[in-house]
């Protein structure tokens, strides 16, 4: 990208949409579609915590990507370790919600295993949440793009579907920032360029049925079904990342009925809609996204104004090179605020055992 204030419009766009996105499916993950329709009607308003919406492990780790391309430079291997130290820092922060391949990993980063042998044998969605940003930011240099993409998955996931997944929506979230025109056979061109090694035919299969049933402008439900999604998509990348990229490919401009279109599909609702909030938030900015959606978010000290700071920090580490320090957080407030985190899903749980079913 070489216009710097469209870069900083994009990385500011990518980690506040993946946040309002993440904020808005919160309240209903797991549930099926209409149990969620049941319980929440429409999903056009934060339902979390009165009426205000909080983020989850999907924005902590996209903002833990963000962290440590600030403090490594321009050095892949560097990125890699200064991620592990994020997400050591992560589960150390008594953080709940992450997937349990992600929490396994994390764990093993933690009792001193390296980040070549921390991943686990998963295809769930926690690689793919990290990897709108490293689009945005690498997605013009298919080498550098690989090579990023491939360490940030690694770490936690070591199934090649889940790189297969998190290369995907790297590569539409570059599309999405950059081209002028959003399309399926683009983006479908680009993948068979990226997407290397064993079985990736399959996963390419996977996204030129979502291009098609895009193209038929069917309802996104309608191909969760025919991938097997009876209660909503899954946290399976090769459930997500398809829906994904069929709601894309038909609002690429338009984040809100984007967003309510993949949180009506039901399941895995805060990290679908996290993706697809980040992948078109590169591309519209912050103002696509509704005002009430975002102020509507009220998270602390991981707050919307300091998401902001920490990609106006990324986009200036970009334009300069060096590696640099991302704004402070007080890590023991955190702390606190994860605890409070904790019982408010606790008692979400809790309010799931009554009706309506
Ligand atoms: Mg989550």
């Amino acid at each position: 990208m070489a216009d710097s204030r469209l870069e900083r419009s994009a990385i500011v766009g990518c980690l506040l949409g993946g946040a309002v996105g993440d904020a808005l499916g919160l309240p209903r993950e797991g549930l099926s579609p209409a149990r969620a329709q049941r319980f929440f009607g429409a999903p056009d308003r934060h339902r979390m915590l009165f009426g205000r919406g909080m983020i989850s492990d999907d924005t902590e780790h996209a903002c833990l990507v963000a962290e440590a391309l600030i403090r490594s430079g321009s050095d892949a291997k560097n990125f890699e370790q200064q991620l592990a130290r994020g997400l050591r820092r992560w589960l150390l922060c008594f953080s709940v919600g992450g997937g349990a391949a992600t929490f396994q990993a994390c764990i093993k980063l933690c009792l001193g295993v390296s980040t070549s042998h921390s991943g686990v044998d998963s295809a769930g969605n926690g690689a793919v949440i990290r990897s709108a940003l490293l689009g945005v930011v690498f997605g013009r240099d298919r080498n550098k793009l690989r090579e990023y993409v491939r360490r940030s998955t690694r770490i936690t996931h070591r199934n090649e579907r889940a790189y297969q997944g998190a290369l995907t929506v790297a590569v539409a979230a570059y599309i999405s920032a950059n081209e002028s025109e959003v399309s399926g056979h683009l983006l479908l061109s680009q993948l068979r360029h990226v997407l290397d090694g064993k079985d990736s035919y399959y996963f390419i299969g996977l996204i030129e049925d979502a291009v098609d049933s895009a193209r038929s402008k069917e309802r996104v439900s309608n191909l969760a079904l025919r991938l097997g999604c009876h209660r909503g998509i899954t946290g399976f990348v090769e459930h997500t990342v398809p829906c994904v990229i069929q709601v894309w490919l038909r609002y690429p401009n338009n984040y809100q009925a984007a967003l309510q279109e993949i949180i009506g599909a039901g399941g895995d609702t805060d990290t679908t809609a996290a993706i697809l909030g980040s992948i078109i938030g590169a591309r519209e900015g912050k103002g696509a996204i509704p005002e009430r959606w975002l102020n509507g978010v009220v998270d602390w000290p991981q707050s919307n104004q300091w998401i902001e700071k920490l990609a106006a920090t990324l986009s200036r580490q970009l334009n300069e090179g060096k590696p640099q320090s991302p704004p402070k957080i007080a890590w023991p407030l955190l702390v606190a605020r994860n605890l409070l985190f904790a019982l408010v899903v606790l008692l979400h749980g809790f309010r799931r055992i009554l009706p309506p079913y």
